[in-house]
């Protein structure tokens, strides 16, 4: 379209976003020699990986015996087996290196007396198959992310990859199937780039603002998933959205499950520590999924804390002060921040919160897109990684700090994939303005909406019935009614206004842009949900209360049509990369 100004670019590889799985490819990628560019739409080390606190996982056997083979099975099991085994497999065996490189990049671990990695134990990581807990989850005081993303930061620079900060990506270049690269908008000064590329590698993150109460990050919209969605490709397992049980109550800050780790536990408000009733083995160190719906249950039955009977009270007023000042330093400041408590003498009051989204961009372990129409075929010049993609490494339900190795891992796995299938410098193939003009006509048209209604005003709309219908507790009545519901403000976008019309830092065009982003990716989410008639994971069906392998061990895909979205299924890789360990699904659950 003329009346944009056009800036073209070339390069081997373009990494969309820039935390820690962005990162982590492009410093492999420009370590290989192929020409990377780099995209985000804030700052680096603003990501919201930065805010990552617990740690990162790996059987280092640092503090204890630990095994790959053990960390594979703790990761089978808390995705309630819907998990691909051969990514799994993949993701534990490497994880090891991976953080050891991340160690020779520079990243501040905390250590041990005798000068190793310290690793802390977390939910759901144990010891020979279940018996006994795992200290496995590396830990950079209470700030491991925001240590990791400086770090590859840093390094990416050094190896000279090319950044384009503060560039809005709009949508995918698409030519008969294959991707091309990227337009982006220029946020400072309003010019429109176009990137071409042999491959684009989606690692936009995680789309939590489709809730009202979230840990995420303002800028976590998923504005990748939605590209790959208006490029006519499916997403996975979009209904497995995890809450952290301890959200800030209130605010929705995190307090990171390493309190736990380190000592914490929770009490309801009879003063009982109720996690021993449900999860007798594990019992505060259970998985999220299982300490969330507890939580909810304490609650609902009315035996909440605090004058309504709302929240649940975390206590580490118990745990030596050296150890809250050297281990958990951020948790202290944060808990007198939003919630004016002093951790050494009172506890702090949480209520699950939304916080992951095990669903995403379908890929399979090299990170390469999948089509998934009737067969596995992969989409040639495109890959995902870290909290936009769905590997599946976390299934139904992600282990805490498996998800930093997920990006690590990932994003180093889809560099050296991508050094196979590129040639430095290749040529590129001429791409016609018709392919632009679809994705800027889009642009043009939401920059000039002139409706009677506010974005904030559908983002509520929207946020408020994710949170009421597609909550940790679903039903058949609930989620038809989110089903309907959520095209309400799907529809709202026909009469959105845009008021501000200036292409520099306009943030009321940003804004309507994620919000169309964040409406496809709720409408996925709540159909996805509606169809899954089992309890699996953090998807748990109060009418269907029973996981049932027999009708839903398998992945759910998600394509949108307008208003509509298409379902269908594909199974789960129970086979593994080496068959050398393969687990299946006992009978009973025991926790
Ligand atoms: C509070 C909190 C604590 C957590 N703690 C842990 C933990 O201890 N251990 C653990 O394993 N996991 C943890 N997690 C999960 C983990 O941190 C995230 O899943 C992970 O950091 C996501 O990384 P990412 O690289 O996929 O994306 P992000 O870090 O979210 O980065 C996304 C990038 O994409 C860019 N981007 C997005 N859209 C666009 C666009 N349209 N145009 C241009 N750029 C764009 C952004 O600018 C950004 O650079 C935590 C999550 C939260 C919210």
């Amino acid at each position: 379209m003329s009346t944009y100004k056009i800036i073209d670019h070339e390069y081997d590889v373009v990494v969309l976003g820039a935390g820690g799985s962005g990162l982590r490819a492009a410093v492999g990628l420009s370590e290989s020699g192929l020409k990377t560019a780099c995209i985000s739409k804030v700052f680096p080390t603003r990501s919201h990986t930065s805010a990552a606190q617990g740690g990162i996982s790996a059987a280092l056997g640092n503090m204890g015996e630990d095994d790959w083979r053990w960390h594979m099975y703790d990761t089978v099991k808390g995705s309630d087996w819907l998990g691909d085994q051969d990514a799994i497999e993949y993701l534990c065996k490497e994880a090891p290196r991976a953080v050891v490189e991340l160690e020779r990049y520079g990243v501040p671990f905390s250590r041990t007396d005798d000068g190793k990695i310290y690793q802390r134990p977390f939910g759901g990581m144990t010891k020979n198959y279940g018996n006994g807990t795992a200290q496995r989850t590396c830990a950079a005081a209470d700030r491991t992310g925001h240590a990791i993303l400086h770090t590859l930061y840093g390094q990416a620079l050094k190896q000279q990859t090319e950044f384009f900060i503060e560039y809005f990506a709009l949508d995918l270049i698409m030519k008969n199937g294959q991707c091309k690269g990227v337009i982006a908008w220029n946020l400072t000064d309003g010019t429109i780039h176009r990137f071409r590329s042999h491959i684009t590698i989606i690692a936009t993150g995680g789309y939590g603002k489709v809730y009202y109460s979230a840990t995420s990050a303002h800028t976590c919209t998923g504005d990748g998933n939605a590209m790959v969605l208006r490029a006519g490709l499916p997403l996975q397992d979009m209904e497995f959205v995890q809450f952290h049980p301890t959200g800030i109550y209130g605010v929705g800050c995190l307090i990171t499950e390493g309190v736990r780790g380190e000592g914490g536990f929770l009490v309801n408000g009879k003063g009982e520590r109720f996690m021993e009733r449900y999860a007798p083995n594990a019992k505060d160190l259970a998985s999220r999924d299982v300490v969330s719906r507890s939580m909810e249950v304490e609650i609902n039955e009315g035996r909440g804390a605090g004058k309504n009977k709302d929240h649940i009270n975390l206590h580490l007023d118990h745990i030596d002060k050296k150890v809250i000042d050297e281990r958990l330093p951020g948790i202290s400041e944060a808990a007198k921040t939003f919630a004016n408590v002093d951790v050494s003498k009172e506890p702090i009051p949480v209520v699950p919160t939304v916080h992951y989204n095990m669903g995403g961009i379908p890929t399979n372990y090299k990170a390469e897109v999948l089509t998934l129409n009737g067969s596995e075929k992969t989409v040639p010049g495109l890959m995902a990684i870290g909290e936009a993609a769905c590997v599946s490494v976390h299934g139904a339900n992600r282990l805490g700090s498996n998800s930093l190795i997920d990006l690590v891992v990932f994003g180093r796995a889809a560099a050296k994939r991508a050094a196979e299938l590129v040639k430095p410098g290749s040529a590129h193939e001429e791409i016609s303005s018709s392919e632009t003009d679809k994705c800027l006509e889009r642009f043009d048209k939401i920059r000039n909406s002139n409706g009677s209604t506010k974005t904030s005003e559908l983002r509520v709309e929207m946020q408020k019935t994710m949170q009421s219908k597609c909550a940790v507790f679903r039903t058949e009545k609930t989620l038809k009614e989110g089903v309907n519901q959520i095209r309400k403000p799907f529809e709202g976008m026909k009469d959105v206004s845009v008021k501000d019309k200036s292409l520099l830092f306009n943030t009321d065009l940003v804004e309507t842009l994620e919000f169309d982003n964040l409406i496809s990716q709720a409408l996925t989410t709540m159909d996805s949900a509606y169809h899954r008639k089992e309890s699996r994971g953090a998807h748990a069906r109060e009418d269907f209360t029973e996981r049932d392998d027999k009708n839903f061990m398998k992945h759910t895909l998600a394509w949108q049509k307008g208003k509509e979205v298409e379902i269908k299924y594909r199974d789960v890789h129970s086979r593994t990369l080496t068959n050398d360990v393969q687990y299946f699904p006992p009978k009973e659950r025991v926790y």
